[in-house]
């Protein structure tokens, strides 16, 4: 049997909170120059393993420390408020993890690999973006081709991140060659299993230290790491509801990074000319008004996950698909705002990249929000849900 999920209620052997400062610091020191050079974020991530993280959410019993998914957004914040880059890397990572430990409990390969994870601080890289389907989750054009004990797959992935700095990959395909597109399994290969061709360059706007370039991404591996379950359980069950809560939390965390800064610069002028108001004191309360909404609406869409996790007619629910997909939606969206507040504060010392203010690598990065998995394509399935559920929001509902 599967545990039921994600601990809610057992207080956290540690602070993971004080744990994650140091990584957060190194993350703060490194976030320029792999912003502007474009590489990943070596320096913070080697700290977060050190810190033992990356299994963070793991049950005991494999080497985890059974932290609740509450605990691993508060941490994806903190780093994310650093760097956003390492933030989004530890945020995709445990997205992960949530699915092994979610759907990988009833297989033996899967556990031994969960035990890897922890003993070796692993870090797992996603390939569901596919050349022909784009941010189409549900649909895959790659298939997994098995022959006996063995399995191969070969697959056009145009975005994955920290491909080549990853331990391991797990993508989507469909289940076999004659499959329809929508008949999808998820496997985890380890690093020793696949070669990567690359494709195409990370050259971005923003989250530049994400390196999500494209790859032909071609394995060779054992049957038995397909997952048990269908993709689409796993999907509707773990990966949407983690992905936009953790996605969130690190949007979330680069809210508060610009407006700590619009704050510092709103205080220095208070400072300078103590008898005059600054005028950026009433866009700063706006933005703080903004970022407790944040806050709210990750807040809120966490406790629907958990109510979710102890009512399974619940979590296969239209209304819960809807709730975690207005959590991107609103959260992608009040992000630009945020930081576009920011820079109306700080003026020339934010739009400036010289400057304590300099808010050009959290404008950017804020903008990958919407992008990440297309708001437009969300709104759109949103609209079909909504044709068979209930959109008024009653308090409690
Ligand atoms: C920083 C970052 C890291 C990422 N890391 C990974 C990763 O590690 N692994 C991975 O697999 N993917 C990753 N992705 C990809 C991501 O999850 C989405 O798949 C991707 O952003 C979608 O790309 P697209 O805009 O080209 O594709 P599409 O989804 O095809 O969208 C293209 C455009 O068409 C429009 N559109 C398409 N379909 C619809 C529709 N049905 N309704 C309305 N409009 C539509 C949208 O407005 C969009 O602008 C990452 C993306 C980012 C930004």
């Amino acid at each position: 049997m599967s545990r039921p999920g994600f601990v809610i209620a057992d207080a956290p052997a540690r602070d993971f909170l004080r744990a994650v400062e140091l990584a957060a610091d190194v993350a703060a020191t490194h976030a320029d120059d792999v912003d502007r050079t474009g590489r990943f974020p070596v320096e913070a991530i080697t700290a977060i393993k050190a810190a033992r993280l990356m299994s963070m959410m793991l049950p005991r019993a494999l080497g985890g420390e059974d932290a609740s998914l509450t605990d691993v957004a508060q941490v994806t914040t903190a780093l994310a408020r650093s760097c956003a880059s390492t933030g989004m890397i530890f945020a995709m990572h445990q997205i992960k993890l949530s699915s092994l430990i979610s759907h990988g409990q009833d297989s033996p390969w899967h556990m031994n690999f969960m035990r890897a994870i922890a003993a070796g601080q692993l870090l797992l890289a996603s390939a569901t973006t596919e050349a022909g389907i784009g941010g189409d989750l549900r649909n895959s054009v790659c298939a997994v081709e098995t022959e006996g004990r063995r399995a191969r797959l070969v697959k056009d992935a145009t975005v994955i991140s920290y491909a080549l700095d990853a331990d391991a990959i797990l993508a989507t395909a469909r289940r076999e060659a004659a499959a329809p597109s929508s008949d999808q399994v998820m496997v985890a290969i380890t690093k020793d299993q696949y070669r990567l061709q690359k494709t195409t360059e990370w050259d971005t706007l923003g989250m530049r230290g994400t390196r999500s370039e494209g790859f032909i991404l071609s394995a060779e591996f054992g049957a038995d790491q397909v997952f048990p379950k269908p993709f689409a359980d796993i999907a509707a069950q773990s990966m949407l509801a983690t992905s936009h809560l953790l996605w969130s939390s690190v949007w979330l965390g680069i809210a508060n990074g610009a407006v700590a800064r619009a704050q510092a610069f709103v205080k220095g002028e208070a400072r300078k000319k103590p008898d005059v108001k600054p005028p950026g004191m009433l866009r700063l309360a706006e933005a703080t008004n903004m970022l407790h909404l944040m806050r709210a609406n990750l807040a809120e869409g966490l406790q629907r996950f958990y109510r979710a996790r102890r009512d399974p007619d619940e979590l296969n629910a239209v209304g819960f698909s809807v709730a975690m997909n207005n959590v991107k939606l609103a959260s992608s969206e009040m992000l630009i705002k945020v930081v576009n507040h920011a820079l109306l504060i700080c003026g020339i010392a934010g739009y400036r990249n010289d400057t304590p203010f300099s808010l050009g690598r959290y404008l950017r990065d804020a903008h990958s929000a919407p992008l990440m998995i297309s708001n437009d394509r969300i709104l759109l399935n949103q609209g079909n849900l909504l044709l068979v559920s209930r959109a008024d929001t009653p308090i409690g509902g």
